[in-house]
């Protein structure tokens, strides 16, 4: 049987299968794509320890993705988790006394993004082939940092395909503005907008709801799409991990096979969160849900309250990928928490909009109980990365270091003992600033962050990666900076001469 998707906001309850989910992106009402039901995991769980990412990926992945062949899926699996990783184990786990560091920056672009974006563009390029569609897809991105490039390296020169990218001039740390302006391949855009993430997501989102837009990309043989978590075929690839980590520390023999896990995922657009929340709905023995927000904590105050308000002060912070107060994928989280209610997720979602907060009712929020919320601050993030530095001679990036920041205040707070899983979301390597000014500040001296990558090496004991090697003397490609009203513009007119 296929398990078929639906809108999050659509009450004739129209379904697709996930070849049509992925293409599209984003339901024509706006909405997010969400499973019908979530599968349960059909393998016993015993026989998935061990195995090798790629395996849990097929398992994992043939059940949310029920129109792929074996062949198919196994095919797109092969080409996205290679050689591009520098680690055959793909997601390693490092223990240290604190928990068990969940690595997801040893993909192409050293940020989790890969984990999914290096096998989005296999999933689309094959469903395109299943629905027959000859017109070539253009990927819209709005990106705090991370999504751009992972999504450029995916697509770049991928035939068929055309990916713009949208980035906050001002937002991004340098390595990750490095990344993407220098991004080659002829069917790639990327625009710094004069603008913060949330106005850059939701010009993305404009120009998808844009019906004379979607005429003019029609007669001229487009389709937009989305490499954005609101993409069903993001989601699906981070649940695998899950899968995948409980399975290893059970084979390691660090956890008993059903023994509570609890997880900490530093949040922003509140994709990974979900997908682990997606995992424990599979069956995964997961507890509780440990959301970490940076100074942006609307999502703190969400699970504090009930009341989702975005009306504050964006911060910039040292984990700009965390810099958002519009945090999209929690819309399908609501979805669930209204009981499927198609009609008041929409509500809520236009107060959102038209105001800027929503307020859940006491039975949705008793549906949070899996969760749990914290932040850190700025000083809170650079004293976490001197404290593990420290103790462990392990270096975080700033976005690990909120993860394991909160979960210091959560075990304070709580007294809970169980294991925890943090998700360790980029490499310091990223971030080298931010890592250095915690750590031995005296080097910073106005040296550039290839410089301090340097001396990064030489305080962790691990190389420097490829991805910063490689970008260091690289030419500049993209130059074009728009304000947040041209977005529209720029799409046209770049698709125009191409
Ligand atoms: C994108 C990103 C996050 C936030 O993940 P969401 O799925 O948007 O919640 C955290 N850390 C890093 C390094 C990221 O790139």
């Amino acid at each position: 049987m296929d398990l078929l998707y639906r809108s999050t906001r659509d009450e004739t309850k129209e379904s697709f299968r996930a070849s049509k989910a992925i293409l599209q992106g984003l339901a024509e009402d706006g909405g997010l794509f969400v499973p019908e039901q979530i599968p349960r995991l059909a393998t016993d769980f015993k026989d998935l320890a061990g195995r090798s990412y790629q395996e849990v990926a097929y398992e994992v992945m043939r059940l949310f993705l029920t129109d792929f062949s074996e062949e198919e899926l196994k095919v797109c699996i092969g080409k996205a988790y290679d050689e591009k990783f520098d680690t055959a184990e793909i997601a390693p786990i490092r223990k240290t006394g604190g928990g068990y560091y969940l690595e997801l920056f040893h993909g192409a672009t050293i940020a989790f993004k890969d984990m999914a974006l290096s096998i989005l563009p296999h999933f689309m390029l094959t469903a395109a082939g299943k629905v027959q569609e000859q017109k070539d897809i253009v990927i819209l991105t709005a990106t705090s940092g991370d999504t751009g490039k992972a999504a450029l390296a995916g697509f770049a020169n991928v035939p068929g395909t055309k990916i713009i990218v949208f980035y906050p001039k001002d937002g991004v740390s340098p390595i990750q503005k490095r990344q993407m302006v220098t991004q080659k391949g002829n069917n790639t855009l990327v625009v710094g907008i004069d603008g913060n993430f949330d106005e850059a997501q939701t010009g993305v989102k404009e120009i998808f709801s844009d019906e004379k837009l979607k005429q003019w990309l029609t007669e001229r043989e487009y389709q937009f799409s989305s490499a954005n978590s609101i993409n069903i075929g993001r989601l699906i690839p981070q649940v695998v991990y899950y899968v995948y980590a409980y399975g290893k520390l059970c084979a390691d023999g660090e956890l008993k096979q059903g023994e509570p896990l609890n997880v900490v995922v530093p949040t922003g657009n509140f994709g990974n969160i979900l997908a682990a929340f997606y995992a424990k709905q599979m069956g995964v023995p997961l507890g509780k849900l440990i959301c970490a927000s940076n100074e942006n904590k609307v999502l703190y105050d969400f699970f504090a309250t009930g009341n989702y308000d975005k009306n504050r002060d964006f911060v910039l912070t040292s984990s700009p990928s965390m810099d958002i107060l519009i945090s999209s994928n929690l819309e399908r989280l609501l979805f669930l928490l209204t009981g499927e209610n198609p009609k008041q997720t929409a509500q809520l979602m236009q107060d959102l909009k038209t105001k800027g907060r929503y307020e859940l009712t006491p039975e949705m929020k008793a549906g949070l109980a899996d969760f749990y919320g914290n932040y850190a601050t700025e000083e809170e993030t650079a004293e976490t990365i001197l404290r593990i530095y420290k103790e462990e001679g392990y270096v975080l990036d700033p976005h690990t270091a909120v993860a394991a920041c909160v979960y210091e205040k959560y075990k304070a707070e709580t007294g809970d003992k169980t294991k925890a899983l943090i998700v360790s979301t980029a490499s310091p390597y990223k971030f080298t600033n931010s890592v250095i000014a915690a750590i031995a500040p005296e080097k910073i001296k106005d040296k550039d962050d290839f410089v301090l990558a340097k001396d990064l090496e030489k305080l962790s004991g691990v190389n420097v990666p490829e991805a910063v090697l490689s970008i260091k003397s690289a030419a500049l490609v993209h130059t074009k900076v728009c304000g947040v009203k041209d977005m529209k513009d720029a799409v046209k007119n770049w698709l125009l001469k191409k």
